[in-house]
């Protein structure tokens, strides 16, 4: 199986590399890309003998030609690279790009009918029905990466998906679970980034310290599998080990366990419907000895309201939030503003631009990026003051 990983050398493309390494009869890579990260990306592509590998930033194209001279990769960098790069022949695509930079190359790939093993959550939370609406006419199907959204496909019974009562994400609480407004004002990045159970990429490990994650995830569970949002339900569960629980007519409750290595979730994309050795911890249920779960609380952690109230409102409103947020989280980690702050200065962002008019009419990828853009700007303005 040939597979292009968009965003090779993030936490979900090393995950993912990793797998293909010690699986090289079953996988070969087609393309790596990546932002900026010349060397990552060139070690990787040559450890496992990748056709091409593709910078985003196109600066950096001499260097990454030069570390792949002699070796038989191809090199190439610029946005568009990164696109064709999605287009190219495989048979699936790994969407690990952070952000909503991740969406007009998964989307490329999208209308080329490829599988989609979807990380890149950014792409539902932005643009969900577009981006489901254009799977569907060009055929590609979209296996979730996310744990939680993993685990729930694979205790999702597609012939009884219309005898669903709810869908349950499990969220570990993050670093500040247990911490009151008032000491969660002062944290620090480092603090917010020390995630207690899961190794992650910057934003998302910020995004789980705030909840915002578990947000985008209500978000990209409800365009995932169709369901509305008071059939979505978060109970936070800090030891990680159930991912995703699915509730059915009958009263059983469906879950998925296992120890917090995304490659689980990336493997069962890879191989499904065929489930291939992957060297993780196993769950030791006696050693945990009990699991809990609690309701999470809406006032310490106001990103997952407003994350619904996104939802509800539409596609321009949960592109404003994944764009201010990013732009908040960014200020954040350059300390330019506080803790508290991100998620205030989002909800100020959506409010000023629904103020202005500008969440109505989101009917195109245009009117997204539209949006995006706004959203960006109305948020580096509240992170300045
Ligand atoms: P990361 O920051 O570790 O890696 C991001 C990757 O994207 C890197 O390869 C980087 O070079 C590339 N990239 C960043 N900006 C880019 C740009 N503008 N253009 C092109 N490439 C760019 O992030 P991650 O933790 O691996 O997360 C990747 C995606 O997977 C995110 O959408 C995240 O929400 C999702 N996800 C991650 C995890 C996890 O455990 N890390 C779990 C679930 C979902
Ligand atoms: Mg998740």
């Amino acid at each position: 199986m040939r597979l292009s990983v968009l965003g090779a050398t993030g936490s979900i493309g090393q995950s993912t590399l990793d797998i293909v390494a010690r699986n090289p009869e079953r996988f070969s890579i087609a393309t790596l890309t990546a932002n900026r990260n010349a060397h990552g990306l060139a070690d990787a592509a040559i450890r496992v003998g990748a056709e091409r590998a593709v910078l985003a930033d196109a600066e950096g194209y001499n260097l990454l030609k030069d570390l792949l001279a002699g070796t038989g990769v191809e090199a190439a960098a610029g946005a568009e690279a990164v696109e064709e790069a999605a287009m190219a022949d495989a048979d699936m695509v790994v969407a690990a790009i952070v952000g909503a930079a991740g969406l007009a190359p998964t989307l490329a790939a999208v209308k080329k009918g490829r599988a989609i093993a979807l990380a890149n959550k950014e792409c539902l939370v932005c643009a969900g029905s577009l981006f489901m609406e254009l799977a569907e006419r060009h055929g590609a199907s979209i296996l979730p990466v996310d744990s939680e959204h993993n685990a729930i496909f694979q205790v999702l019974e597609t012939k009884n998906s219309d005898q669903v009562e709810k869908v349950i994400l499990t969220a570990s609480g993050g670093p500040f679970r247990k911490f009151s407004l008032e000491e969660m004002r002062g944290v620090t990045p480092e603090e917010a980034l020390k995630h207690p159970n899961w190794d992650m990429g910057q934003r998302i490990s910020i995004d789980s310290a705030t909840m915002m994650n578990k947000g985008f995830e209500v978000i990209e569970a409800h365009y995932l599998y169709g369901l509305a949002a008071e059939r979505l339900e978060v109970l936070v569960h800090p030891q990680s080990a159930v991912h995703g629980l699915v509730q059915y007519r009958d009263g059983s409750l469906l879950a998925q366990l296992g120890t917090p290595d995304m490659r689980t979730p990336i493997s069962h994309c890879l191989a499904w419907p065929e489930r291939i050795p992957v060297p993780t911890q196993r769950l030791d249920l006696a050693a945990l000895g009990s699991l809990t779960f609690e309701k999470p609380d809406g006032l310490r952690f106001p990103a997952l309201p407003l994350a619904y109230r996104a939802l509800e409102a539409g596609m321009a409103a949960t592109a404003a939030l994944n764009a201010a947020d990013e732009v908040a989280v960014d200020s954040f980690l350059r300390r330019r503003i506080g803790f508290l702050d991100i998620v205030a200065i989002v909800e100020k962002t959506i409010e000023t631009l629904d103020r202005a008019g500008e969440l109505s009419n989101c009917g195109s990828i245009f009117d997204v990026m539209n949006v995006d853009a706004a959203a960006r700007r109305s948020a580096e303005e509240f992170s300045r003051t």
